[in-house]
């Protein structure tokens, strides 16, 4: 009998969080109905963490880990701990305790009483840059109107997943994996549990601006097909444009043929605009193109350096092919 949970926690540099995070989920462990894995994830960190990390496994039968190769990213980190899960529900949170690990008993009576995946809805986000918060306010918000899926506004990966929908999402070949949008897009009854979002409890910051936008267009891209869509609709404008103002030419030459042509900053305005429209356009097939020659690479996810509480087979399963 394997265990009843798997919490699936990526760590890239957090040797300061992770003790105290040891620390309060043992408490919320303690209080569920059935034995839980604690399936700690190293994403190439740095500094002590997968030393750390050993340490807990050793002590504690119920931490096992896995640690990749580099730095593959926290979706690819998260992704690969739920290749590994064996629960028959299987939660996802941060290590640095902005997602309250007091939060997953309610996760796990909402499943119980049937739901297939509860996700954590932020409804206040303590301490986080008014930046931070408006891009992230406005960009759900587009995502929402954009996306082929109902995304829903203000949740990240924080969630239970139970074992049917983990299946599935580890039988999706993609290698863009934008976790939230692919929760959504698998279906099945989902509800959400409201609550507020912690500042972290220490370190550092590992999402940069530029990699939340990196997550951002990811998220986009792989799930609308709007993006693309826009340079046409660009295009259309220009050709309206254009006709309008040879209309105007034409007009201008036939009426007042003395006066001369004038309007060099014209020219240089559209010449700048039809240019801009064209990068712009081509930009965007650019990031769609890209995601085409990364998935037709095949390559796997991630590789592992070190595997602890896990058989190998599973290990093998996972560099080989893709672990189905
Ligand atoms: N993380 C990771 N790999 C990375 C970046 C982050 O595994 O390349 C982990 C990190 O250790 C943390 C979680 O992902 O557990 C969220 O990171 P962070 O708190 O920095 O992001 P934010 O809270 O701003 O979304
Ligand atoms: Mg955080």
């Amino acid at each position: 009998m394997g265990p009843k949970y798997s919490f699936v926690i990526p760590i890239f540099n957090e040797e300061a969080t992770i003790l105290e995070l040891y620390r309060r989920l043992n408490v919320v462990m303690d209080q569920l109905d059935g034995e839980v894995e604690l399936i700690l994830v190293n994403d190439g960190s740095r500094d002590r963490s997968l030393a750390l990390i050993r340490d807990l496994h050793a002590q504690d039968s119920r931490v096992c880990y896995l640690s990749l190769a580099r730095n593959f990213g926290h979706q690819v980190a998260v992704t690969a701990g739920l290749n590994f899960a064996r629960g028959h529900a299987v939660v996802i949170l941060d290590a640095d305790l902005q997602d309250p690990p007091e939060l997953i008993p309610k996760m796990v009576s909402q499943w119980q009483q049937g739901y297939e995946v509860v996700y954590a809805q932020r409804t206040q986000r303590h301490q986080e840059g008014w930046f931070k918060r408006f891009t992230a306010f406005v960009f759900y918000r587009v995502l929402r109107q954009l996306a082929d899926v109902d995304i829903p506004t203000d949740t990240g990966d924080f969630c239970l997943m139970d074992r049917r929908v983990v299946d599935i999402l580890n039988a999706m070949p993609e290698r863009n994996r934008y976790l939230r949008g692919l929760r959504s897009w698998i279906g099945f009854r989902q509800t959400a549990v409201p609550f507020e979002r912690d500042p972290r409890f220490a370190g550092e910051v590992k999402y940069t601006f530029h990699k939340s936008l990196g997550l951002a267009i990811n998220g986009l891209v792989s799930f609308s097909k709007v993006p693309l869509r826009l340079s046409t609709y660009l295009g259309l404008f220009a050709a309206v444009v254009a006709i309008a103002m040879a209309i105007l030419v034409i007009y201008w030459r036939v009426f007042y043929p003395k006066s001369p042509l004038t309007g060099y900053a014209v020219i240089a305005v559209a010449i700048f605009f039809l240019g801009a429209v064209q990068l712009f356009s081509i930009g965007i097939l650019g990031e769609y193109i890209g995601r085409i020659y990364e998935e037709v690479k095949n390559r796997p996810l991630y590789t592992l350096a070190e595997v602890g509480g896990f058989t190998t087979e599973g290990a093998l399963n996972v560099s080989g092919d893709r672990g189905s």
